[in-house]
Formats: C-alpha cells, sequence, structure tokens
C-alpha cells in the first residue's frame, strides 16, 4: 500500500519522484532497465531553452557524460515542397536522451521505490484505492495507492482508463541510426506535405546520424522511406541503417486535449498531451508538469486534481497558443512566404 504510485520514468516522473515529500510513501513502476538495455526512448534528444530553465530553476547543472558530440547552434530548414534552405540559430543542447533519464533517475532519494524492467498492464479502482498491476519478469504483481500518476508518455495506460474515448491527435514516430558520413555534421528540420503534415529531423551524435520524422499512421514506413528518398536526391546520404526505432508522439490541436486527470488519478508529461503542435518539444513540460503536482501533493490540497489542472492552466494555454501559431509553419504557402522573406535567419558564409 502506497500514498503514491507513479507510472513511467521520463522527465515528468523523474521529476514528481525527486520533489514529492518525505513524508508520502512512493512507488514508482517503469519498463526502463537501469542501464542501455531495456526500453530507450525514441527521442531527439535535444534540450530546449525552455528545459534548461526549467532544470535551471532546481539549481540543476547536467554532468557532462549526458552530452553528445557534437553541440550545433543553427539548424537547417528545409522545405521539400518549395525546394527551399534557410538556416535558423537556435540554442539546444545535444543529448544522449536515455543517459539523461538515467541521471534524472540517479536525483530521486532512496525512500522512493522503484520497480524497474517493469510493464505496467493493468488499473483497477478497490473503493478508495486503487490496484495497479505490472508484470516483474514472468511474475504478475499488484501493488495499491491512494494517488496515481500517469507519467507513461504518449500512449499512457493511465489516460486510456481515465478516457477510453478521448482521441488526441497522434503520429508514428520513426527514427533510423546510421554510421555518420557527413563531413560537417548538421541538424536540420524537413517539411514534405507528400509524406507528412508533421515535420521530420536530422540530427548528428557521437559518429551517428539519426534521420527521423512524425508520420500519420497510415503507410508510416512507406511515407518514411519515401522521404529518405527524397532527401537522397538532395544529396543526403544513409547508408545502412544500425537501428530503427519508433513509437507514438502526441500533436495535441485543441485547448480540450489537454487532460490533468480525475478521481486522485493525475496526468503528467506527454500522457497528459503536453508537447508541443509545433515543434514536438516536450522534456520542458514533462519537468514543468512534474514540478507543479509535486506542489499540489505536498500542500496535500482538499481537491488536488482540481489544484493541479488549475496550476497547469498557464502551460495549457502556451501549447494551445503554439497551435495557432503552426500555420506559419505548416501550410506551405504561408511557411514559405516566411522562409523567402527571410526575417530571423542566418546567412552562412562558406569556407573555401
Ligand atoms: C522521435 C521523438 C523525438 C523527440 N525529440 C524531442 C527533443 O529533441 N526534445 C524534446 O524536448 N522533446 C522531444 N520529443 C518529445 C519528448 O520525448 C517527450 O515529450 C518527453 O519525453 C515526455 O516526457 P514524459 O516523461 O512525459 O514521457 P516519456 O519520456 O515518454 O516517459 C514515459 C516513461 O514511461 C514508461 N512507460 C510507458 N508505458 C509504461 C508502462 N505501461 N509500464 C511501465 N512503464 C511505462 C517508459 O519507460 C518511459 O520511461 C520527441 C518525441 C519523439 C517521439
Amino acid at each position: 500500500m502506497y500514498d503514491v504510485i507513479i507510472v513511467g520514468l521520463g522527465p515528468a516522473g523523474a521529476t514528481l519522484a525527486r520533489l514529492l515529500d518525505k513524508k508520502y510513501s512512493v512507488a514508482v513502476i517503469d519498463k526502463k532497465g537501469s542501464g542501455e538495455e531495456g526500453f530507450r526512448k525514441p527521442c531527439g534528444g535535444l534540450l530546449a531553452m525552455d528545459a534548461q530553465k526549467a532544470l535551471s530553476r532546481f539549481g540543476l547543472t547536467l554532468p557532462k557524460e549526458v552530452l553528445v558530440d557534437p553541440q550545433i547552434f543553427a539548424v537547417r530548414t528545409i522545405d521539400l515542397d518549395a525546394g527551399a534552405t534557410q538556416h535558423y540559430q537556435r540554442f539546444y543542447i545535444n543529448l544522449d536522451r536515455q543517459k539523461f533519464d538515467l541521471w534524472l533517475k540517479t536525483l530521486i532519494p532512496n525512500h522512493v521505490e522503484i520497480f524497474g524492467n517493469c510493464l505496467c498492464t493493468g488499473i483497477r479502482k478497490q473503493g478508495e484505492y486503487y490496484d495497479v498491476e505490472f508484470m516483474q519478469g514472468d511474475h504478475r504483481r499488484v501493488i495499491s495507492g491512494k494517488y496515481l500518476v500517469g507519467a507513461d508518455g504518449a500512449n499512457s495506460i493511465m489516460r486510456r482508463y481515465l478516457y477510453p474515448d478521448k482521441k488526441i491527435r497522434s503520429y508514428v514516430s520513426i527514427q533510423q541510426w546510421f554510421k555518420e558520413r557527413n563531413l560537417t555534421p548538421f541538424y536540420s528540420c524537413i517539411f514534405d506535405s507528400k509524406n507528412t503534415d508533421c515535420y521530420s529531423w536530422t540530427i548528428s551524435k557521437d559518429g551517428y546520424f539519426i534521420f527521423g520524422g512524425a508520420y500519420p499512421k497510415h503507410g508510416c514506413r512507406e511515407r518514411f522511406e519515401n522521404q529518405k528518398e527524397r532527401l537522397g536526391k538532395l544529396g543526403i546520404h544513409f547508408g545502412e541503417a544500425l537501428r530503427t526505432e519508433s513509437c507514438l508522439v502526441l500533436r495535441p490541436s485543441r485547448l480540450d486535449d489537454f487532460c490533468t486527470g480525475e478521481d486522485n488519478i493525475f496526468l503528467i508529461g506527454e500522457a497528459a498531451g503536453f508537447i508541443s503542435p509545433s515543434s514536438l518539444e516536450g522534456i520542458s513540460s514533462a519537468i514543468n508538469t512534474g514540478y507543479y503536482l509535486s506542489k499540489v501533493l505536498n500542500a496535500k490540497s482538499s481537491d488536488p486534481c482540481k489544484a493541479y489542472r488549475r496550476k497547469t492552466f498557464r502551460l495549457r494555454l502556451k501549447l494551445y497558443l503554439k497551435v495557432l501559431k503552426s500555420p506559419f509553419m505548416y501550410f506551405p504557402p504561408l511557411r514559405r512566404l516566411v522562409m523567402a522573406s527571410g526575417v530571423n535567419s542566418l546567412k552562412m558564409i562558406r569556407s573555401n
């Protein structure tokens, strides 16, 4: 029997587990292992300024083991529809996402019980409490808790339990890893409305070149391969894929898509829909919502679900404003105009 059971140990769950008051007995269930083995979150691993700010508010500094080579200061934006390219300055930190998650996990205090390498398979309400079922190896285990927290990402079992009929716009994200063959590593952002109404990216990390994108579910693999072929014609060569990974990624399109939970079940991070619909940046919202919920639970609010929803108001508004901004990136004629105007773009200088 626990006061709080958290499912998921990404940035959202790890932040909440780190900040919950010692008076609570807390259990965390996560399908990741404790090293390189087991589940790895497919992710670009770019720490945006909002996420850097979220970490710095806790006085946290990144250990260098989490960083990868190289650090890149510009994004090459490629519009395959218009055949246009522009460069824009960016302030990302290039990370090893798995190592970043494992580092966040090391910050969790010892009184929190972590069930690693365990898959949560079911939730049942039993009077005032909830039973949470999970697989630990071949063993089925059940623990009970008063408060449940879904920090389990885009395909959240908690969200599906609470809102079985709710559909949030989502894509299949596919990433492939290749040996780096580019003389100058680069980060790019690719728009190609023939294959997706979202976007794709390339990024270099420690001698690997990663190509990924978010695609409508129908025909996602075919769209991915088509896009590789189109990029090949632009001179971006891939070679043999060393690893392919995929997962669901949410892309909220309505204010109503952000669901924060009810009945003593809370959703934080991407499980609640907190991810930028324009850039798919989600680490900052995951950290921030983990923090908001810790404040609410530590304050022993009389109606914690309502208090948590209220705390997320500004974030919900901020993300929804990004939905309104999206046409400037995703509506081809508008994007073409923005790129052609050169506003905020970098004038690139070729070296001999
Ligand atoms: C391909 C891709 C690239 C991205 N690139 C970036 C980027 O560069 N920068 C950025 O800021 N954001 C990026 N995002 C978004 C970002 O990855 C997420 O928004 C962020 O990780 C959300 O954090 P979270 O803690 O809410 O969930 P997650 O990081 O998804 O963590 C969920 C955790 O729950 C666990 N889990 C899930 N289901 C179960 C279960 N049933 N039982 C037990 N454990 C479970 C998983 O092991 C995982 O550790 C990207 C997303 C994708 C898909």
